[in-house]
């Protein structure tokens, strides 16, 4: 039986003839790769910087420091997400507070954000989940009034649009991903997008051991790191983001295929787009209804994986995280309405190798196997 994976990148001759002419070049870091790809990005979203990492977290990271935030200050963000987006708060030595989330959209509640702040909160980071972008609207006055610090964790979302405007520009900095499941890879990868040019020079420096771009190989005004990204991985992404249109497109068909067999389902509960929301599809993640159990849906992901179908649970909540329960002392019950979907979600294959026959194979496994859960 043939199987379906659960994702997979899109990578053509043009990538690996981009990769094989860096490794002739014989400039392998550090070159105009990753210059022309920050030009992309830049681009694209309508930014006026944007700074290329080794990953997405590390983009986060470096944010955080270049915005002074540090130990003691509380960073209110959402528990449904991958972990990186509250990992880099911890990095940094200050502490995530979280808020639940939307039922509908799966996104941090705009609305329960207030209520979280206190004299030590110095930011949010917000985070447009599985590609649709988050209530940025709402929460930069919020932000604005409180004079915090705002971040978009867009690493699952380039391409997405808010009203128009395009993800990873609405907060004071942006983050994009581009691990090989995101919407375009550079195998490892990731950038930071920002109006402010402080904060575009400060993490540009912070990649690169402290250097400051003025001063020679050897000075080191702060302490930095070596999260560069390097021109073997910085060529992929440029082509990755000529093609990023298609890319993007195909993608947005396998998911109008899944919503086809699924969306009225009463078995299923699609993540809610907003009316102003232009998706990026990320994932394809319904969730059972409240009907079924998280056991159920345990038993669902072990028995189609058996059968050939990729899948998985998406995401975990991140405030039960073992060390987060240690650290933080967040327990089952905190945030019910994340842990509500969390339990519930069920990860579909979901890439562009996908044809309207294989989401017909996963749509037809899928209800005939919810029926012996
Ligand atoms: C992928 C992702 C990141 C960054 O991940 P890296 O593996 O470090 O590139 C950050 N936040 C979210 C929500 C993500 O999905």
């Amino acid at each position: 039986m043939e199987q379906i994976g659960l994702s997979g990148p899109d990578i053509t001759q043009q990538e690996i003839d981009a990769v094989a002419s860096v490794l002739r070049s014989g400039r392998l870091s550090i070159g105009p790769q990753i210059e022309a790809f920050e030009r992309a990005v830049c681009e694209r979203v309508g930014a006026t910087c944007a700074v290329g990492f080794n990953s997405g977290t590390s983009a986060l990271h470096c944010g955080l420091i270049a915005a002074g935030i540090g130990p003691g200050d509380e960073i209110i963000t959402t528990p449904f997400s991958f972990i990186a987006s509250s990992n880099c708060i911890l990095m940094v030595g200050a502490t995530p507070v979280f808020v639940d989330i939307d039922p509908d959209t799966w996104n941090i509640d705009p609305h329960k954000v207030a209520d979280r702040i206190t004299d030590k909160t110095r930011g949010i980071i917000a985070v447009d989940v599985f590609g649709q972008p988050a209530r940025l609207d709402i929460l930069r006055p919020l932000a604005d009034k409180h004079n915090l610090l705002l971040v978009e964790d867009s690493c699952e979302a380039l391409g997405a649009a808010l009203a128009g405007q395009s993800a990873g520009t609405m907060g004071d900095f942006g983050a994009f991903g581009f691990y090989p499941n995101k919407q375009i890879t550079t195998g490892e990868g990731g950038m930071l997008i920002t109006n402010n040019a402080d904060i575009a020079s400060t993490v540009r420096a912070l990649r690169n051991q402290g250097r400051s771009q003025m001063a020679g190989w050897l000075d080191h005004d702060m302490l930095g790191y070596n999260f560069r990204l390097s021109e073997i991985n910085a060529a992929v992404g440029v082509v990755q983001m000529q093609r990023l249109d298609e890319i993007l497109g195909k993608r947005a068909q396998v998911a109008t295929w899944y919503l086809d067999r699924l969306q009225d389902d009463p078995r299923f509960i699609c993540q809610k787009i907003d009316d102003d929301v232009t998706m990026s599809w990320f994932v394809f993640t319904p969730r059972l209804s409240d009907d079924y159990t998280e056991q159920q849906r345990n038993n669902l992901i072990a028995q189609l994986r058996e059968q050939g179908v990729g899948c998985s649970n998406y995401f975990a909540p991140i405030h039960l995280q073992g060390f987060y329960r240690q650290q933080l002392g967040t327990k089952l019950g905190d945030f019910p309405i994340c842990e509500r979907v969390a339990g519930r979600t069920i990860a579909l294959p979901f890439h562009n190798g996908l044809t309207e026959d294989h989401v017909d194979r996963v749509c037809r496994i899928l209800t005939a196997t919810v029926e012996r859960i």
